[in-house]
């Protein structure tokens, strides 16, 4: 399952592995600190870090209580180091939970946004209803209490 993640990050890769171990929090920040863009889109963009798709992007967002919305150049130094921690335990979590298999989203770790991620879903750490809105052209669910979206 682990080599199957790394064959399919592989294959689309063109910025570096989000899961890289010399993706350190240093290389985090130079790639993406800077970019005058929704943290949303920065994070799914391939050329920048590699490896995330629409659904996790919600989830590392979600984890890590960041609205999609907010630009990424905006965030603090404390709000990015929290978004690079998050954004490896939940790709961790999802390696070891199968992603990819069509059960996984249900393999997510207690507290997971994607098996909320749908018309009706709710927030799985207060149960306000998830707000969902278009960014860049793609669909995001956000927790309108704790992201503050
Ligand atoms: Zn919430």
């Amino acid at each position: 399952m682990i080599k199957d993640a790394a064959d399919f990050i592989a294959q689309e890769k063109l910025g570096p592995d989000a899961l890289d171990p010399k993706l350190d929090f240093q290389a985090f920040k130079t790639a993406v600190a800077s970019v005058k863009r929704n943290a949303k889109s920065v994070l799914m963009d391939q050329q920048i870090i590699a490896g995330i798709g629409n659904n996790f992007s919600d989830d590392i967002l979600f984890q890590a209580r960041i609205n999609p919305s907010v630009r990424m150049d905006e965030l603090s130094a404390s709000a990015l180091e929290r978004l690079f921690l998050t954004m490896r335990k939940v790709l961790e979590a999802a390696i070891v939970s199968g992603a990819g298999s069509e059960e996984f989203v249900t393999r997510m770790p207690k507290g997971s946004l994607l098996p909320e991620r749908k018309k009706g879903g709710r927030c799985p750490r207060c149960g306000s209803l998830l707000k969902m809105f278009k960014l860049g052209g793609r669909t995001a669910y956000c927790c309108p209490n704790c992201q503050n979206c």
